[in-house]
Order: C-alpha cells, then sequence, then structure tokens
C-alpha cells in the first residue's frame, strides 16, 4: 500500500497528466446525422430549430429541441400501491441487484426482508400504504435529503402537479466522438423520441437511506420536481425504430447526438463488446448506444462524444 506523501504524489501526477492531455473531438467510424423526424411532434413545443452553439469551446451546429416533460405514446404511472392487497396493475417497478421487482402490496409488505432492515414499514395497522400523495408530500420527499415526516413512504409525484415544465435539449446535428468519455456529471443523457429526458441512475442509496421507495412506473419512468417525468428504465413502452438487418430498435438520442437503441436484438441478443459507456461502432450506424437491463438502473453509463445541452424549466 501507499502512504500519504506517495498518493498525494501520485493524485498530482494524474491530473497533470489529464491537463496535459486534453479530449480530442474527431469523426470516427460513419456518421450519421441526427433526424428531426424521428420525434413525436405532439409533444414538442416548437418546431426543432438549427443553431450554432459553443460546446466545450467549439462552435457546433445543434438542434434545439424543446418539448413538454410528459409521455404521450403510453400512460403515466402508476407507482405506488395504496394498500397491501393492491395487484402488480396497481404499483410500478423497482429494482435491486440487477433485477427488477413489480411494487405490489406484497413487495411493500415484505421490504424488511428484501432489505434485511427491521426499519422499514411502509403501511399502517389497516393494511394502508404510506404515499406522499400530495404536492407536498412529493416536494418533501422527492429530494435527497427526504424530510422526517415522510420517511418510510412510498414516493411519487404525479405529471400534474408540474404540467407547466418543459424542457430544452440542444444536441450535435453531426455527433463528433471524443478521445475519452466525458466525466462531468449530466442533468440528462438523452432523450426518447417523445422528448422526454433519460437522466442518469435514481439516487438509489439516498433514496433507500431514507426508508423510501421511489417506483418508476412499468414504463421506466417517475416525475420530479426538477424534470418533470424522466425515465430512468428502457422497458418497451417508448416509440421504437426497427433497424431493416434485425439489430436492436433505436429509442432516441443521447446528449451528444449518437443514437441509442435497445438492449436486445431481434433474436433477443445483448451486443458483447460495448465499451465503458455502453457505446460501440457498427458500420450501418457508426458509433451508437445500448440501453442497459430495466434493472440496472443505469440506461447509458457516459457519453462518449461532444456533450450538447439540457435546460429544465419549471
Ligand atoms: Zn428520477
Ligand atoms: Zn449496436
Amino acid at each position: 500500500m501507499y502512504n500519504k506523501k506517495q498518493l498525494i504524489f501520485l493524485v498530482t501526477v494524474s491530473y497533470l497528466l489529464l491537463a496535459c492531455n486534453p479530449v480530442e473531438y474527431k469523426q470516427k467510424g460513419k456518421v450519421v446525422k441526427v433526424d428531426p423526424s424521428h420525434f413525436i411532434t405532439d409533444n414538442l413545443l416548437a418546431e426543432i430549430e438549427e443553431k450554432v452553439v459553443k460546446l466545450d469551446g467549439i462552435e457546433t451546429d445543434c438542434y434545439v429541441i424543446k418539448s413538454r416533460s410528459r409521455a404521450v405514446e403510453h400512460p403515466m404511472g402508476p407507482w405506488c400501491p395504496t394498500h397491501l392487497s393492491d395487484g402488480a396493475d396497481k404499483g410500478g417497478i423497482w429494482f435491486k441487484d440487477g433485477k427488477v421487482y413489480d411494487v405490489t402490496g406484497e413487495f411493500i409488505a415484505h421490504l424488511d426482508k428484501f432489505y434485511n432492515d427491521e426499519e422499514w414499514k411502509l403501511y399502517r395497522e389497516d393494511s394502508s400504504i404510506n404515499v406522499t400523495n400530495t404536492l407536498e408530500g412529493c416536494l418533501g420527499a422527492a429530494k435527497p435529503n427526504v424530510e422526517k415526516a415522510y420517511q418510510n413512504h412510498c414516493v411519487e409525484c404525479l405529471p400534474e402537479y408540474f404540467e407547466d415544465q418543459s424542457t430544452t435539449f440542444i444536441i450535435p446535428i453531426s455527433p463528433v466522438y471524443a478521445s475519452r468519455p466525458s466525466s462531468s456529471r449530466h442533468k440528462a443523457l438523452g432523450l426518447a423520441f417523445n422528448g422526454v429526458k433519460f437522466d442518469p441512475p435514481a439516487p438509489e442509496n439516498a433514496i433507500l437511506s431514507a426508508h423510501t421507495l421511489a417506483p418508476l412506473d412499468d414504463h421506466g419512468g417517475h416525475v420530479n420536481p426538477h424534470g418533470g417525468y424522466h425515465y430512468h428504465a428502457v422497458t418497451g413502452s417508448i416509440k421504437e425504430i426497427k433497424q431493416e438487418d434485425g439489430h436492436a430498435p433505436m429509442i432516441g438520442y443521447a446528449l451528444d447526438g449518437f443514437g441509442i437503441y435497445a438492449e436486445l436484438d431481434e433474436e433477443g441478443k445483448p451486443s458483447e463488446d460495448l465499451d465503458e459507456c455502453g457505446g460501440h461502432f457498427d458500420e450501418l450506424r457508426g458509433y451508437h448506444y445500448h440501453a442497459g437491463p430495466a434493472g440496472g438502473n443505469q440506461i447509458i453509463k457516459c457519453l462518449h462524444g461532444l456533450v450538447g445541452e439540457q435546460i429544465s424549466k419549471e
């Protein structure tokens, strides 16, 4: 093992190496431009516009896509069951160790065993479930430091609390490959064709440490006060574009303009050569990503291109 001085030296050297070795942007493989006709126009608040925007210091031709923060091609919700006798139709999904679970009344009843922690108790003596069923409850619970009153609750925020929310995406029209993945934390990793965000992983530790669940609906999405409806999982509900060659269907765009495709190809097989972000190259599609499995809480892991911007308006 290293002592403290050696560690400080190693960290300093790594920083210097990174600083002297800035990220390089270069087209690599086939370049596929973003196709604005893929987006569902019903959910767009304005026509998709072209604009030159400086991204990481580079003047870049971008599309500006402004959408309502809601889904149109599938219903949103339900998220939390309200009674221990409720079945899977009354709740959404939750995940642990890569697996997806239906949030039923029975699932809620056994959370203490599921997490091996007897402090879990989301239900009352009359078998009703503690749900944040008001705007106030949603605001108090859907944040990193869950208010005491909302601990041991099933947390849900309804889309109607945030009807006026909109999201603007600025994405490069011709995506450019970067020599290394972008390390900054992004507010969104991309968007579906309905204009809804693909978000970074839900903050599982913050959620669980307050003894709360923040279920996704069966379509992989839920609502928060700062971004409206957004996805943490891809479950086959959103608009897909079938690929002629049996490759997994396209499901949206990453914030760097590269396409995002479903996890599995026509034969139900995942890709085996994915990089640290969940992307790879092929001759038809150039660089592109594949969504991770729904239980993984990670649609794509990072962005490997020149990254656009995303602005949420509340
Ligand atoms: Zn979320
Ligand atoms: Zn692929």
